[in-house]
């Protein structure tokens, strides 16, 4: 295992409950070396011409339909256009589109690999904190991702309150009001607590947990750890990241991976 390897850390527009010196303070516990980039953009400082052709790739990405895999790009609409290029700039918020998360990847891999060409190596790793939502379509549908291991990797703050369901009764309860023509304004406030939200003070003490899976998923290639108290397992449902990523820590065998040079 290359515990040498350096961590690169960016951020394009997560939640603005997250603290990223917090979350590096975290994984310095483990002997990384990380680096914190800032923002994405400010680090890739691009030309008008290519501001324009990401915001173009990004409008293009868009999830219309979860149950059509995105093949190929959709033609690009100039509405979307701008207002990924206000996305990108930060004057507007990046919450509220689904993208195709291996598409989103394989966009700033070339983008990176043009700005950074000696650093897309084993030596270095890639990791960026995103606000935006991105899916991969596996059983015929496109399913909400908080982490998507790769170069570069890819966590979400928005994919952490969207793709871990929240409790049971909450759907129940849901299902129950819409049917009955009631509105459903007041649910939210009724779980309050047992699922990550937008602004949640919570993320910054999770969020370590979901960038070491990715790590490690770089220095191992195992993708998640099987042991269900271990912060390195796959959580389904927002109780078990509460219980299990927030403030989480490895599984002693995890921990043995880890800590091997
Ligand atoms: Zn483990």
């Amino acid at each position: 295992m290359n515990k040498d390897i350096r961590v690169c850390i960016y951020s394009d527009y997560p939640s603005t409950s997250l603290d990223t010196d917090l979350v590096i303070e975290n994984l310095k516990q483990y002997d990384f070396h990380i680096e914190n980039r800032g923002n994405l953009l400010d680090f890739l400082s691009l030309t008008e011409q290519n501001l324009y052709k990401l915001s173009r790739s990004f409008s293009s990405i868009q999830i219309q339909d979860i149950s059509i895999p995105l093949d190929s790009t959709n033609p690009p609409d100039s509405s979307e256009i701008e207002i990924e290029m206000n996305k990108l700039l930060g004057r507007e918020s990046v919450i509220g589109k689904f993208y195709d998360g291996y598409w989103v990847q394989r966009i700033l891999h070339n983008l990176l690999s043009e700005k950074v060409h000696n650093e897309m190596n084993s030596r270095y790793m890639h990791l960026i904190f995103t606000g935006r939502l991105f899916g991969s379509f596996e059983d015929r549908r496109y399913h909400a991702r908080v982490v998507l291991m790769g170069s570069p990797a890819l966590v979400s703050t928005s994919g952490l309150v969207e793709a871990p369901a929240k409790p049971k009764e909450y759907y129940y309860v849901k299902g129950r009001l819409i049917q009955s023509g009631m509105g459903t304004s007041e649910l939210d406030n009724m779980y309050r607590g047992r699922f990550v939200e937008y602004d949640d003070p919570k993320i910054s003490s999770i969020l370590p947990s979901y960038a070491l899976q990715a790590i490690f998923y770089e220095l191992t290639a195992n993708p998640f750890c099987d042991n269900p108290i271990c912060c390195l397992s796959n959580s389904h449902w927002q109780e078990e990241v509460l219980k299990v990523q927030f403030e989480g820590v490895p599984c002693e065998r995890c921990k043995g991976l880890l800590s091997k040079k």
